[in-house]
C-alpha cells in the first residue's frame, strides 16, 4: 500500500489523500483548498492524479475542507462512489449546494468587476454539479465496514461536528487509521472520540498542534454577555458558523434561560443553511449529547427566520434580543446586514466565537479595528466587541495526546497533517518526545511505502 499527500500537507485545508494499492486508488477526504488566494488557487490546479483512476472515495465528515472538491473532481472525470455516515451524507448535500452558490457568485462577481484572468470567469462549479454529485454519495452506518477493492473500511465516530469519522482502512493484512478532525472530551454538544483501535500507520491532523484551549466556560462568559447587554437594552449579534457552532450557541442559551442566568430574551436563528442544519442534528438524535427534551427546548426558544422578509424585520426591532447568524468570520451572510443595523449603537454587542481566519472581518474586529468595510461603505462599530473562547471543536495538543496514549502498540510511523507549518511541526515533536513514537510531518505531494 502506498499513500500520497494531495493536501492538507503544511496547511489547513484541502485535505485529501490517495491510498494506491495492486492499481486501485482509495481518496480519504476530497477537500476544497480555503483561506488566502495562493491556497484557493490550487482548487484550479488540475487534479495530481486522472480522476477517472480514483476507484473511489471516503469522506471523514461535511465540512467543506474536506468534501468540497467534490463536484469538481466529478466534473473532471471522477466516476465512483463516494462513502460516508448517514448524517454527514445530509451534511454534505447542504453544504455543496451552498458552497456551488457562492462560486457562482465569485463568478459573477468577477465577471461585473472585470478581475478575472478568464473572460468570462466560470465557477468553479455550479449548483448542479454539486447535485449530480450527491447522485454517488452513499453511506454506512458508524462500525460497519464497507469493501472498496482491496480495502476494507470502518467509520468510527470522531466527535467534532455531526457524522465526523475517523476512518480505518485495512489491506493485505495491514491497517492505516485517518483521524479525520478530532473532536473534544467535553464538547457541550458532540459526544468524544471513540477510542483509536491498534494501527499500523497514523494520519493526525494537527490543527491545534501547539496550542491549548483556555480553560474558559463558554457558559459563563455568554451568561454574562447576554446579562450586561439586556441591562442596556441592546441585542447581541452572534457571528456563527451554520454546523456545530450555531446549535451549540442555541444549546446553551436556551439552558441559560431554564436556569434563569440570562433573561427570557427572544432568540432568533438567522440563517437558512443552520436552520437546514438544525433539521439534520434533530434527525440524529442518538449521536449527540442533546436529550430529547433539551433538543425541544431549544426548538422552543428560538425563532427561525428563513426568509430575507423575516431577516430585514430583525433589523428594525429595537428590542433587547439575540441574532445567531451566518457566516461566523464575518466574511459574508446576513451577519453583515445585523451589522449595518446594530453596530454603531453602543448598547449592543458582538461576540466572535472561534478561530478567525487572517484578513476577515472577524479578524479585524479582535485586532481592535472599530470601522468594517460592507457592501461599500463604512460601518462605524460603536457596540461592544468580545469573544466567547473555548467552544472550538477541535481537540487541542493535550487532548490529542490523550487520544492517543492508549494504545498498547506504537504505530510504524505517525503522519501530521492538517496544520499549520509550525503546530504540525510542534505536535510531531510532542509524539516524538512525549510518547517515543516516529512521526513526520508529510510535505504536499508527497509519497510513502506503506511497508
Ligand atoms: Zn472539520
Amino acid at each position: 500500500m502506498k499513500i500520497r499527500f494531495l493536501g492538507a500537507a503544511g496547511t489547513v485545508t484541502g485535505s485529501r489523500y490517495l491510498l494506491t494499492h495492486g492499481g486501485q486508488n482509495l481518496l480519504v477526504d476530497c477537500g476544497l483548498f480555503q483561506g488566502v488566494k495562493n491556497i484557493r488557487s490550487r482548487n484550479w490546479k488540475p487534479f495530481p492524479v486522472a480522476p477517472k483512476d480514483i476507484s473511489a472515495i471516503v469522506l471523514t465528515h461535511a465540512h467543506l475542507d474536506h468534501s468540497g472538491y467534490l463536484p469538481r473532481l466529478m466534473r473532471e472525470g471522477f466516476d465512483g462512489p463516494v462513502w460516508t455516515t448517514p448524517a454527514s451524507r445530509e451534511l454534505v448535500e447542504i453544504l455543496l449546494e451552498d458552497s456551488a452558490h457562492l462560486q457562482e457568485e465569485d463568478a459573477r462577481h468577477a465577471n461585473r468587476h472585470g478581475y478575472s484572468k478568464h473572460h468570462p470567469a466560470e465557477p468553479l462549479y455550479t449548483a448542479e454539479d454539486a447535485r449530480h454529485a450527491m447522485k454517488h454519495v452513499r453511506s454506512t452506518g458508524f462500525g460497519e465496514p464497507v469493501t472498496i477493492g482491496p480495502f476494507h473500511v470502518t467509520f468510527s465516530g470522531a466527535g467534532h461536528i455531526l457524522g465526523a469519522a475517523s476512518i480505518r482502512v485495512e489491506c493485505a493484512g495491514k491497517s492505516i487509521t485517518f483521524s479525520g478532525d478530532l473532536g473534544r472530551p467535553d464538547d457541550p454538544v458532540m459526544k468524544p472520540p471513540e477510542p483509536l483501535a491498534p494501527t499500523d500507520w497514523l494520519v493526525v491532523e494537527s490543527t491545534y498542534g501547539d496550542r491549548l484551549h483556555p480553560k474558559d466556560d463558554p457558559y459563563e462568559t455568554l451568561a454574562g454577555i447576554v446579562s450586561r447587554t439586556a441591562a442596556r437594552g441592546g441585542t447581541v449579534l452572534l457571528p456563527s458558523f451554520a454546523v456545530g457552532r450555531a446549535q451549540a450557541l442555541m444549546y446553551l442559551l436556551s439552558r441559560l434561560m431554564d436556569e434563569h442566568r440570562i433573561p427570557e430574551l427572544p432568540v432568533f436563528l438567522d440563517s437558512p443553511m443552520a436552520i437546514d442544519v438544525t433539521g439534520v442534528f434533530r434527525h440524529y438524535r442518538h449521536e449527540h449529547r442533546l436529550s430529547q427534551d433539551a433538543c425541544d427546548r431549544v426548538r422552543d426558544a428560538v425563532t427561525y427566520t428563513r426568509t430575507p422578509e423575516e431577516s430585514e424585520a430583525l433589523a428594525s426591532n429595537r428590542y433587547p434580543k439575540v441574532i445567531i447568524a451566518g457566516a461566523g468570520m464575518l466574511n459574508g451572510g446576513r451577519i453583515l446586514h445585523q451589522l449595518i443595523a446594530f453596530g454603531a449603537d453602543p448598547r449592543n454587542t458582538v461576540v466572535i466565537a472561534g478561530f478567525q481566519a487572517e484578513g476577515t472581518r472577524g479578524d479585524a474586529l479582535l485586532k481592535g479595528k472599530r470601522s468594517l468595510r460592507i457592501f461599500g461603505s463604512d460601518v462605524p462599530i460603536n457596540c461592544e466587541v468580545t469573544q466567547i473562547e473555548g467552544l472550538s471543536a477541535h481537540a487541542d495538543y493535550s487532548e490529542i495526546l490523550d487520544w492517543l496514549r492508549p494504545l498498547e502498540r506504537a504505530p510504524r510511523r505517525v503522519f501530521v497533517t492538517h496544520g499549520e507549518p509550525v503546530a504540525s511541526d510542534s505536535l510531531r515533536q510532542k509524539l516524538e518526545h512525549e510518547l517515543g513514537w516516529s512521526a513526520v510531518v508529510p510535505e504536499q505531494d508527497e509519497a510513502f511505502d506503506l511497508k
